[in-house]
């Protein structure tokens, strides 16, 4: 049967389930909005993937981290969908586009193995589901862990708490490097190392060793050495979900070009989440971004823009990005460009930096601070104040933003 859907949303991840409720806050009604998922279950919140999913003891279980309970909203279960969304669909007057994107595999850098029983991956829930059982069976052995992102440095806390010793594995000098400073990486490496984690940096993996399972029992590095595992953890980065795309909507950074309205070079199509590349004002250029805050609000925003164009503006946004591991909970607002200044200390457990570029504090990153702390260096980054004096902002540090 033919339905025609008023606003349809194709992908069922954070951003699906942020813009449903938006859009039902506005007023929109079952019958006008469809979500084609992938996934056999309804949208959730993906971050406790790699966090309260993994713990050992009162891990969290569906329904209890569905969207919205993210930020601090309506906890959406299949009951609610069945409430105010509906099935089939293949005719649309909007569309939303919010199908997120998929892990690398190794077999991309020309490594085979990612099929093997003992080799995980973390994007959604079956992959989560397979982590844990793949952990369970592996106490107290040995797991390397490929990358040295989000994913990997989540993941190698879990590990660690789950009883099994990490050797993780990166090319570059430190991990995160793509936000970290020397610095703040060192800081974070040794608390892990001081866990038992073991960090082999510079090198990549290049082959996997195999039982007559096919199951990995060790694992080759670039270097000529070899570890002994029971399993083995990758987390080397993700693509956009574009393919169903291409050739018809403009393409930009591997994502899928939007205007401040989150429109896309087609009218009455918008995308959303992961897969969008908007224009980041703050930050004076288009910016992809892989994190859930930009996720829940893109969403949100696109939902008033549909329902409400003219009194909706463009999208403007302070880039958030956060991670909590072991005891570790940090933030990260605005750009990371030009020269950095740490302050705080990090001997102990709460220390920062602010990135200057152009005479203006563009970025700021706080570990360990209460909400009070989190909002100010949030806010600096906002406001962009000018600074002249390096050297006397890290003297301040975190009484810069506080007072700023
Ligand atoms: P997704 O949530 O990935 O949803 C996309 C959905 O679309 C999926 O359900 C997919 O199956 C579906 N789909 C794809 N193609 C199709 C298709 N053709 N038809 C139908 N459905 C399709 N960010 C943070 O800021 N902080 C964190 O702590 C954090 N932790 C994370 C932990 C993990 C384990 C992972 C994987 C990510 C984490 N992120 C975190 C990133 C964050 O979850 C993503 O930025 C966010 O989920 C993006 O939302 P999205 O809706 O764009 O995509
Ligand atoms: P990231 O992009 O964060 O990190 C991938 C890391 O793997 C990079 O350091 C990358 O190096 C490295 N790498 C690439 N290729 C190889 C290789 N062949 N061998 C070893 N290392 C390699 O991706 P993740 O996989 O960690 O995370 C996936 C997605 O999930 C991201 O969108 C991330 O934002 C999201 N996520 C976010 C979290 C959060 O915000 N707290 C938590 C968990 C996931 P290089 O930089 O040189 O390419």
């Amino acid at each position: 049967m033919e339905r025609v859907f008023a606003y349809v949303i194709v992908g069922g991840g954070v951003a699906a389930g942020y813009a449903a409720l938006e859009f039902t806050k506005r007023g929109v009604s079952h019958a006008q909005l469809c979500i084609i998922s992938e996934e056999p279950v309804a949208p959730y919140e993906r971050p406790t993937l790699s966090k309260k999913f993994l713990h050992p003891e009162s891990p969290a279980r569906l329904p209890s981290f569905h969207t919205c309970v993210g930020a601090n909203e309506e906890l959406l279960t299949p009951t609610w969908y069945e409430e105010h969304a509906s099935g089939e669909t293949i005719r649309y007057e909007t569309l939303i586009i919010a199908t997120g994107a998929k892990a690398l595999k190794l077999e991309e850098f020309g490594v085979k193995g990612s099929e093997a029983e003992n080799v995980c991956y973390l994007r959604d829930l079956a992959d989560a589901d397979r982590l844990v059982n793949v952990m369970q069976s592996c106490t107290g052995g040995n797991a390397v862990v490929i990358g040295g992102g989000y994913i990997a440095m989540e993941c190698a806390a879990s590990l660690v708490t789950n009883k099994i010793n990490v050797t993780m594995v990166f090319p570059e000098a430190h991990c995160m490097p793509r936000l970290f400073t020397p610095k703040i990486a060192s800081y974070y490496e040794d608390y892990y190392q001081s866990k038992g984690v073991k960090f082999i940096r510079g090198t990549i993996l290049s082959s996997f060793e195999f039982d007559s399972n096919g199951k990995v029992t060790a694992v080759n590095l670039r270097d000529g050495s070899q570890i002994p595992v029971d399993m083995v953890v990758v987390g080397i980065g993700i693509r956009p979900n574009t393919s169903l795309f291409e050739g018809q909507l403009t393409m930009e950074k591997g994502g899928i070009k939007v205007n401040g309205k989150l429109q896309t070079s087609n009218d009455s199509v918008y995308a959303v989440g992961d897969v969008a590349v908007f224009p980041v004002d703050l930050c004076g250029r288009i910016r992809r971004l892989e994190h859930v805050d930009s996720a829940r609000k893109t969403a949100k925003h696109v939902a008033a823009v549909i329902m409400e164009p003219d009194k909706t503006g463009e999208f403007e946004y302070l880039p958030l990005f956060y991670s909590k591991a072991f005891s570790f909970s940090w933030r990260f607002y605005g750009d990371n460009a030009g020269e950095v200044v740490h302050f705080g200390d990090y001997l102990g457990t709460k220390f920062g930096a602010y990135w200057i570029n152009n005479g203006h504090l563009v970025g700021s990153f706080l570990e360990g601070g209460t909400e009070d702390e989190f909002e100010a260096i949030a806010n600096a980054a906002q406001l962009k104040p000018a600074v002249d004096d390096l050297a006397e902002v890290g003297r301040q540090g975190l009484n810069f933003a506080m007072t700023g």
